[in-house]
């Protein structure tokens, strides 16, 4: 059954649910839905202190139901694609999400061939979580 809400944010992170959860503060009738497939909600921001070996990684994970804001609705699926000129956004798993307003938090993932040469320095192109994880292992190492 494909639906409709009044405002569609696709990414469950720390943006996403922040600006979910502001939106619900502000207006608390508003009909806000949350596109994340995850059921971990990973704390990015502390990686900083982990790196620095003064707070501990398992603790910057979490359960997504934990974190989602009350009255937020989650749709446990993956964006697909977008559909600006319908208001669309078709789903992993077959199904569609119309909205009034769409907000794109889905995270970055790090272009190592935007700087010449860094990719080759790597070895290897990595993904953000992969960057991450290693920047933690040798800060902790
Ligand atoms: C090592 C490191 C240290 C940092 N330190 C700090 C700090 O000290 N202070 C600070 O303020 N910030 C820090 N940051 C930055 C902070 O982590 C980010 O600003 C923040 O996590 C961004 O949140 P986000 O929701 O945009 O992205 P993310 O937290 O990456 O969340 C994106 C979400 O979108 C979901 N998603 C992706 N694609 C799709 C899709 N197609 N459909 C549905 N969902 C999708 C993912 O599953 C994920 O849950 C740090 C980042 C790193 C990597």
């Amino acid at each position: 059954m494909n639906k409709h809400h009044q405002i569609l944010i696709v990414g469950g992170g720390s943006g996403g649910l922040m600006t979910a959860s502001k939106m619900k503060l502000e207006r608390p009738s508003i009909d806000v839905a949350v596109i994340e497939p995850s059921e971990k909600h990973i704390y990015q921001p502390a990686w900083t202190l982990v790196g620095a070996n003064t707070f501990d990684y398992e603790k910057t994970i979490r359960k997504e139901a934990d974190v989602m804001p009350k009255g937020v609705i989650w749709i446990k699926d993956l964006a697909l694609t977008f559909e600006p000129k319908k208001n669309e956004v078709p789903l992993g798993s077959g199904k569609k999400v119309t909205y009034d307003y769409l907000i794109l938090s889905p995270g970055i993932q790090i272009d190592l061939d935007g700087i010449e040469g860094l990719k080759e320095k790597m070895g290897k192109k990595w993904s953000l979580q992969q960057l991450c994880r290693s920047q933690i292992h040798l800060a902790m190492h």
